[in-house]
């Protein structure tokens, strides 16, 4: 193996596609976190002395982000939320534990909120509805809509400034894409990080590929849940 571009010392063991770097694995993860870093700089996407609540789903994104922003902000300005969102076989009470277990090495306590305390109805609820009336809406369109809302309303009654959420850039890829082929120009500008919100209460970070954050993930901690859950395939649809 070559060595990697940035000590000249070690090995590389990942192979950069963006840019071509060989990188050994300590001046890989270095450098996302330099570019987290660079892009929350760059965007202004937190003020000084925010407290920011970390939407965490025990999935990589999620975690790497937690892991990130632990380094480089004060963990005691920073919380995780965990929804469960009622998905049969997807919120398992030993991934809260380990979630729970991981954000606390971390600093970071975690609340846990419950789609079907909070509304009334989990996502497999919702769905069964859903289909007893004849309609054909996606479980994501449920599930994405209630989490952003339960979300938004315990960083509300909590005091948080500000809500990070884990976005790949696999996943805004993806995005702009299935836009650019539908022609949805107002959506494809709501992807951009100041873009104007209808809450503020909003960070998108994004800036890293899904092969990178797996590589970073099982680096440092340990996924607990399943890429996608029992409605993964309609998850491409929504
Ligand atoms: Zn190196």
């Amino acid at each position: 193996m070559p060595l990697c571009v940035r000590c000249r010392a070690k090995e590389a063991v990942v192979y950069q596609l963006h840019t071509g770097d060989r990188l050994y694995r300590v001046c890989f993860i270095s450098d996302i976190i330099a570019r987290v870093s660079r892009e929350i700089f760059r965007y202004g996407m937190i003020r000084y002395g925010d407290r920011i609540l970390i939407g965490i789903s025990g999935g990589k994104d999620s975690f790497v982000l937690l892991d990130i922003l632990s380094q480089i902000y004060d963990p005691s300005k920073l919380g995780g939320v965990t929804v469960v969102e009622g998905i049969e076989g997807y919120n398992m009470v030993e991934h809260l534990e380990e979630i729970r277990r991981n954000a606390s090495q971390r600093g970071v306590d975690i609340h846990v909120i419950s789609l079907k305390d909070l509304w009334g109805a989990s996502v497999n609820d919702m769905v069964r509805a859903s289909i007893a009336k004849g309609q054909r809406i996606s479980p994501c369109t449920y599930c994405g809509i209630h989490r952003r809302k339960s979300i938004n309303l315990v960083a509300r009654e909590l005091g948080y400034d500000r809500i990070a959420t884990a976005h790949n850039l696999d996943d805004e890829a993806q995005k702009i894409l299935i836009n650019i082929m539908r022609g949805d120009i107002d959506r494809l500008y709501m992807n951009h990080p100041l873009r104007p919100r209808l809450s503020k209460l909003f960070i998108p970070i994004c800036k890293s590929c899904e092969l990178q954050l797996k590589t970073l993930g099982s680096a440092r901690t340990a996924f607990l849940r399943p890429g996608t859950s029992q409605y993964g395939a309609s998850a491409l649809l929504s």
